[in-house]
């Protein structure tokens, strides 16, 4: 049977409460007895997401932001949603270097971030409404592969 555990925090979209969503998930994916550089991946990974759920999703207005959290088995699961103003073309968004804001600081690498890091990245999305990533890693080695 699949070893299956999983958690869910909310937070105000302020960007002083990244840092508590990337030690909290940090923290909870200890479990899985992971190398430095996969929780430093993980953290990266989730640390776009969030952000941009604050900048993009709400632009700045103090929403919340959800982070659920799954491991099943060695599978690492983060989902980050916003209900926010949504992404109209997600394929186009994803692409590396691709921005809605050149004048700010953002470089649009986030999500090529998100992709290099983590196995797996999907994102669901309406203008309106709001935008959910979901990111999948498979960390550390299995049991089977010990015992070889
Ligand atoms: P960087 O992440 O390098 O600072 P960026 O945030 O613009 O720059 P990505 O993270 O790759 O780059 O995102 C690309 C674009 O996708 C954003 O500019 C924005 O238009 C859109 N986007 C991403 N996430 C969201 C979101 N949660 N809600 C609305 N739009 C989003
Ligand atoms: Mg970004």
């Amino acid at each position: 049977m699949a070893q299956t555990n999983e958690m869910k925090i909310e937070f105000d979209s302020r960007s002083c409460n990244e840092s508590f969503a990337r030690v909290s998930v940090a923290a909870f994916m200890t479990q899985l007895n992971p190398t430095l550089e996969e929780v430093a991946d993980v953290k990266t990974a989730l640390s776009e997401a969030v952000t941009n759920a604050i900048v993009h999703g709400y632009e700045n207005e103090i929403r919340k932001v959800y982070v659920e959290c799954r491991v099943e088995d060695q599978m690492l699961t983060l989902k980050v949603t916003d209900y926010g103003k949504g992404i109209e073309d997600v394929k186009k968004a994803m692409e590396p270097l691709f921005t809605t804001k050149p004048d700010t600081e953002r470089s649009g690498m986030g999500f090529a971030f998100m992709e290099a890091f983590m196995d797996e990245v999907e994102v669901e999305s309406e203008p309106g409404k709001g935008t959910a990533v979901s990111m999948k890693k498979r960390i550390g080695r299995t049991v089977s592969e010990f015992e070889r």
